[in-house]
């Protein structure tokens, strides 16, 4: 198989996340709620991973590192927090779903917002979204890197631009963790919401939510922390404020391995890796009259690892099949769950083939796409 999903989930994992898994799942008490040897190791790695996460992304302190079920799960804790009484966001229209459906679900309490239009000229982006500031604006919203086009979004900047409002701002990082540089300090990003399985390349069933304003939120569970037991209150503190219940030990074990993963090549290898494979992808399809392609040539300033396309008189999921079918090449066709996105270069009817590499990637494996998109194109 050649696998170019990677955006919804990385595979293969390296080496080390799989044996931290295997490890972990073998040797771990629940963390957190005993004083003997094994839960406290187990409680102790857990808490070297927050430390780890704190430096990588720029967390004020390891107890602003709240992990969590994946980024849907991230994203609805910041928005059901600040907006579960109401009022206004603004939000870019390259959301996904992980944004839009939590924002949807809050209409009937109130909850508005609006969407400011992405252009490739950041100057634009960032107008549009001060455009779409109101009085009673509570949070503004923005994917760091667009899950469909893999184009970048200049959410410093935006960032800046909030700080001078008082507005908290929230970006969405599944596709950019692991891939760009976040910095939630330097750069004032009040929520950083991240997926582990994705750039971060630990397993499935895990995510980070860098929470530097945590005062902010309101839990949306609350349960067992293994502290300030006595009180039938949540504790006021984070993490365990936004941690109830048995945390997911296996899996933040492997996703440390994955962060160690990452600092160890490096983001700016990956993001480069990863756009070199996407340029040449683009210049072959490029070529073929028969495929439409929607965003400017990759590169490293304005894009991430994916780019998505459409094969003239084809339904992208039919494409998704035939390349299965024909040559065992991994895609994801239709709407990757983000309509918006789509609806932004016309493809909401029948959405987009997309591919995305991983840092395990290789050209010979980009190339066999190309070939295979040329079969179908010529009617083979
Ligand atoms: N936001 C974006 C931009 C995504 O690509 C995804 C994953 N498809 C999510 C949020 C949701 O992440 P998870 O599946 O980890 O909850």
């Amino acid at each position: 198989m050649i696998y170019l999903d990677n955006a919804a989930t990385t595979f293969p994992k390296p080496q080390s996340v799989r044996r931290a898994a295997s490890n972990a799942a073998m040797t771990a008490a629940n963390p957190g709620r005993s004083g003997y040897d094994m839960a406290l190791a187990a409680s102790q790695q857990i808490y070297r991973c927050r430390v780890k996460a704190a430096e990588m992304f720029g967390a004020d302190s390891p107890d602003n590192v709240i992990f969590t079920p994946g980024c849907t799960y991230s994203c609805n804790m910041v928005i059901k927090g600040i907006l579960g009484s109401g009022g206004h966001a603004v939000v870019s229209d390259m959301e996904h779903n992980a944004v839009m459906r939590p924002l949807k679900a809050l209409e009937s309490r109130g909850v508005t917002f609006t969407a400011a239009r992405v252009s490739e000229n950041n100057d634009e982006t960032l107008a549009n979204f001060r455009d779409a500031l109101k009085s009673g604006t509570k949070l503004v919203i923005c994917t760091h890197a667009s899950n469909v086009w893999g184009i970048r979004l200049p959410v410093e900047r935006i960032a800046a631009m909030c700080r001078e409002y008082g507005i908290p701002m929230m970006i969405d990082a599944a596709q950019s963790a692991g891939v760009l540089d976040i910095n939630a300090k330097e750069s004032g990003l009040d929520f950083v919401c991240m997926a582990g399985h994705k750039g971060l390349y630990g397993p499935m069933g895990t995510g980070i939510l860098i929470a530097q304003k945590p005062e902010l939120l309101s839990t949306i569970i609350e349960g067992g922390t293994g502290s300030s037991s006595m009180s039938l209150a949540m504790p006021e503190l984070p993490p365990d404020r936004f941690e109830s219940g048995t945390p997911n030990f296996t899996g933040i074990a492997a996703l440390s391995a994955g962060l160690d993963f990452v600092k160890r090549i490096g983001t700016a290898r990956i993001h480069e890796h990863e756009i070199k494979l996407l340029t040449a992808l683009y210049d072959r399809l490029e070529k073929n009259s028969s495929v439409t392609l929607y965003t400017s040539r990759p590169d490293l300033r304005s894009s991430t690892g994916v780019l998505s396309f459409n094969v003239k008189n084809h339904d992208s999921e039919e494409v998704a099949a035939y390349l299965n079918r024909r040559a065992g090449i991994a895609v994801r066709a239709g709407l990757h769950c983000a309509p918006m996105a789509h609806a932004h270069f016309g493809t909401q009817s029948g959405g987009a083939v997309r591919a995305a590499p991983s840092y395990f990637t290789t050209s010979a494996e980009i190339s066999a796409l190309s070939r295979a998109i040329g079969d179908l194109t010529a009617g083979r």
